[in-house]
């Protein structure tokens, strides 16, 4: 049975061209639509524009924008649904997708490396298969999936990993959760899902911190001092920090901000490993919550949605623990 998919447009370099002496800049989104001729040879599909934004302007109320109108649609009765999305922070977004549509129908999102008139744009190209890709029987019960490129990377596990390489979507330590060639989609690998969360705005303010050598606890004083919710901190290696950080972290929980912890290292996890004064085990101690299997820009997202639903350190932490 023809599969019955929607596209929501919201901006990003899919939707731009290069204008003389300009730079790249939005179009006009109904110049997508000229691609849907070759959308329809691989499904019944309707396209919306939601807005059109380049993606360093998406705000966690876009993307909770985005979220209902998704859950719209599949209310509705689509099979599945496409979403175009600047690249920047089109993760970010995905994530925010994956944790709150709790459903087994598939949500693609994908976007372009090269805008609409440069030579060797990949945005109609990705459109097609992410359309593919949401028609497909065995992407549903997959959460939020990410095409670029001929590859299908999971929501939670993709990053942008290049400036401007079209092949920029990577999952670091993992790889692809599916291959796109010109027959099929093969998927090869089974996914582990978060726990959904609850469809509402996401409220809290939640800074991302990264860590360096040397640095001290004044980045942290000033978010706390700035009424922050929350804190997410990419620290070294397993999960480790400078000694001068330590009392702004403590300040923090003491003061009931939960602090979770990813590392700066885009491979492996972060764990209670060293006991020295700033190790893991020592922060943990502290009160820190241990975060695996996402960065950090995620760690922040799902810290928003958790927010919304409690602030109780044990259940943050059973939530962000692998
Ligand atoms: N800066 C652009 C954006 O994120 C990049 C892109 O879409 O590829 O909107």
């Amino acid at each position: 049975m023809t599969k019955r998919i929607i596209v929501l447009t919201t901006g990003g370099t899919i939707a731009m061209a290069e204008g003389e002496n300009r730079g790249v800049l939005p179009r006009d989104p109904s110049a997508l639509q000229e691609t849907l001729p070759l959308l329809k040879r691989y499904a019944d599909t309707r396209m919306e524009h939601l807005f059109n934004k380049p993606s360093p302007h998406i705000t966690p109320g876009d993307m909770h924008a985005i979220a209902v109108e998704v859950k719209r649609q599949l209310d509705l009765g689509m099979d599945g649904v496409v979403i175009t999305h600047g690249t920047d922070t089109l993760e970010e977004t995905a994530y925010f997708l994956d944790l709150v549509i709790d459903s087994e129908k598939p949500v693609v999102v994908t976007g372009a490396m090269r805008s609409q008139n440069e030579l060797g744009s990949d945005g109609p190209y990705n459109l097609v298969n992410a359309v593919r890709t949401a028609a497909h029987d065995q992407a549903r019960g997959k959460g939020t999936l990410v095409v670029f490129n001929d590859e299908v990377h999971q929501a939670k596990t993709v990053t942008k990993t290049h400036t401007s390489n079209v092949a920029t979507f990577q999952s670091p330590g993992l790889g692809p959760l599916g291959l796109i060639t010109k027959k099929d989609i093969i998927f090869y690998r089974e996914v582990t899902r978060d726990r959904p969360f609850p469809l509402e705005m996401p409220r809290a303010n939640v800074a991302l911190v990264k860590t360096a050598a040397g640095m001290d606890g004044s980045l942290i004083e000033w978010a706390v001092r700035s009424g922050v919710d929350g804190l997410v901190i990419e620290g070294l290696g397993q999960g480790n920090l400078p000694p001068a950080m330590l009392p702004a972290i403590r300040t923090a929980i003491d003061k009931g901000i939960p602090v979770v912890m990813v590392s700066r290292c885009y491979n492996g996890f972060v764990q209670d490993t060293y006991g020295y004064e700033g190790g893991g085990r020592h922060l943990r101690e502290t009160g820190v919550i241990f975060s695996n299997g996402i960065n950090g820009q995620k760690a922040r997202i799902k810290l928003m949605l958790a927010l919304n639903v409690t602030r109780d350190p044990e259940v943050l932490r059973s939530w962000f623990d692998m």
